[in-house]
């Protein structure tokens, strides 16, 4: 994925600008003139990914919350702004994930399209609210696709056989990955599929391959777990024989390891719930996030089985 900067994208445009008025060329104008380059912002790393991988070669994406950060409790900055009112695009979770997003589009003077990418979706209940994390259903992903590509060929209709191929392509990869998914999980019986990680991400992953997710944290990641429920989880560790605990990239690792530690159990590596792994890190796509996660459920759960 291209992250780029918003200041780079300006100083890139200036130069374009530039560069147009001194070879003074009427062809020159013209010809970059027909082909505007798509200037797309997403919310966060993982809908910026899959949104890239739609989108016509040569697009411009970027993601205000990048990998490893976590885009509950963003506080948009003023090149965050900037970077709005240059896109053509910006594309949102929705279902309450990014509460700071409306203000944020509206002092930007941004101007574009804005996509809501779970649009249509049936969302889960997470207590008294909506639970966020739908990209965590390869299903959901499906409708993500449809969404996103549907509004690129609107806004690009030069290039939607283009945004068509990726679509098809993109869409082949997805039910690879669901089949693969379902192989690695269906040795595990369906008791043993209990699971603890440090913020409640993963309900959309559980409906959809059976696996039971406990989190001293809400959905939210905005406030403190009470002591409460830290010992209703360390009671259930115990009791119900949860083995398998997971960190997240987004969150720090003390709570959950401290869980561990006073249930008598081993943690089983990181999870990848609300963005990305940086280039070089076992999650550097939405698809390979997505593995990353299910293969690693997997192994821990045949562990503890
Ligand atoms: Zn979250």
């Amino acid at each position: 994925m291209r992250v780029t900067a918003g200041t780079d994208v300006q100083r890139r445009r200036w130069l374009q600008w530039a560069g147009v008025c001194s070879l003074g060329g009427a062809a020159a104008a013209a010809s970059s003139a027909s082909v505007p380059v798509p200037r797309i912002v997403a919310s966060f790393s993982i809908l910026a990914d899959i949104t890239q991988a739609l989108a016509p070669a040569g697009a411009e994406v970027s993601a205000l919350v990048g990998p490893n950060a976590d885009a509950h409790v963003f506080e948009p900055t003023p090149s965050a702004a900037r970077r709005l009112a240059a896109a053509d695009l910006v594309v949102t979770n929705g279902l309450g994930f990014e509460g700071w997003i409306e203000r944020l589009i509206r002092i930007s003077g941004f101007r574009g399209t804005t996509l809501v990418a779970s649009r249509g979706l049936r969302p889960r209940m997470a207590g008294r609210g909506l639970d966020p994390h739908a990209w965590q259903d390869l299903a959901n992903a499906r409708l993500y696709v449809a969404n996103i590509s549907a509004v690129l060929q609107q806004l690009w209709p030069q290039q939607a056989p283009e945004i068509e191929q990726r679509r098809l392509a993109y869409l082949a990869q997805i039910d690879a990955l669901d089949r693969q998914v379902r192989l690695w999980l269906q040795p595990i019986p369906r008791e043993r599929r209990r699971v603890i990680t440090s913020h409640d991400a993963f309900g959309y992953f559980g409906d959809a391959y059976g696996i039971d997710f406990f989190a001293p944290q809400g959905w939210n990641t905005d406030s403190e777990p009470s002591a409460a429920a830290v010992a209703r989880l360390i009671r259930q560790i115990r009791d119900q024989g949860v083995r398998a605990l997971f960190v997240e990239n987004i969150s720090s690792r003390q709570l959950v390891a401290m869980i561990a530690k006073e249930g008598g159990v081993q943690l089983g590596g990181s999870l990848y719930s609300d963005a990305l792994s940086g280039a070089q890190g076992p999650a550097s796509t939405y698809l390979k996030m997505f593995e990353h996660n299910a293969r690693a459920l997997a192994e821990a759960l045949a562990r503890a089985a």
